[in-house]
């Protein structure tokens, strides 16, 4: 028996998102009108985090059938991200849906907050960014979350672990033999205004994280 949640909880998904895709790489309106004067069209999903069935992905069997159907194990996606996060468990976990999901309202929050969306093409930029390389600004995303206490941060781009690097500001570091066309991206990144080359003139070149692109990826989206 499937744990289906009811049309409350799925309105309520859809609304906190302000019915936006929550996936940070796509944020696809999923609802608009009809091509006729009436009606409208959906194409948002309220998927589940944990399965609602059990044979389905991340199913949980410790939770109730009450909690399986409960706002807090569903997530709002479009329907290609729908599909996206059941095709591979171990890439879209429990908690990389939590932080999409997270993520996806505190930014509904603050678009709310504003009034009028700052017109800023940067957003535009770190979502291609987010669909060009999700691994390496996953991984970029979890270490400026981890570093609170640092206001200038910056990185080094490595060929793998093997090497070591040791400097005073500690700087975060990235792995070629990690990130596919670790170089290249780093190029890309550099040529957007995402970041800065700090020190050049040195074996191993030190980035630095651009304030915007830092907030972006502390917060989910500009502030
Ligand atoms: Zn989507």
């Amino acid at each position: 028996m499937r744990d289906e949640f009811p049309a409350r909880v799925k309105n309520e998904l859809a609304t906190r998102v302000a019915f936006l895709c929550s996936n940070p790489a796509c944020r696809q309106p999923t609802c608009g009108p009809r091509d006729e004067p009436t009606g409208t069209v959906n194409i948002g999903v309220a998927a589940h985090i944990t399965a609602a069935s059990e044979r389905g992905p991340r199913y949980e069997p410790s939770l109730s059938s009450e909690e399986r159907r409960d706002l807090e194990n569903g997530i709002w996606l479009c329907q290609n991200c729908g599909k996206l996060i059941d095709s591979d468990i171990s890439r879209y976990s429990i908690a990389k849906l939590g932080e999409w999901k997270s993520d996806a309202e505190a930014a509904a929050a603050r678009a709310l907050e504003q009034r009028r969306a700052p017109a800023s093409t940067s957003v535009g930029v770190f979502l291609e960014a987010e669909r060009l390389m999700p691994e390496l600004l996953s991984e970029m995303r979890s270490d400026v979350r981890g570093d609170s206490s640092q206001l200038i941060r910056e990185f080094v781009v490595l060929s793998n672990r093997q090497i070591s690097y040791i400097s005073p500001n500690r700087p975060f570091a990235y792995f070629a033999s990690e990130h596919q066309e670790l170089y290249h991206a780093i190029e890309w990144q550099l040529e957007m205004g995402m970041i800065r080359l700090v020190q050049p003139d040195r074996h191993y070149p030190l980035y630095r994280f651009l304030p915007h692109f830092a907030e972006y990826l502390r917060q989910g989206e500009l502030p």
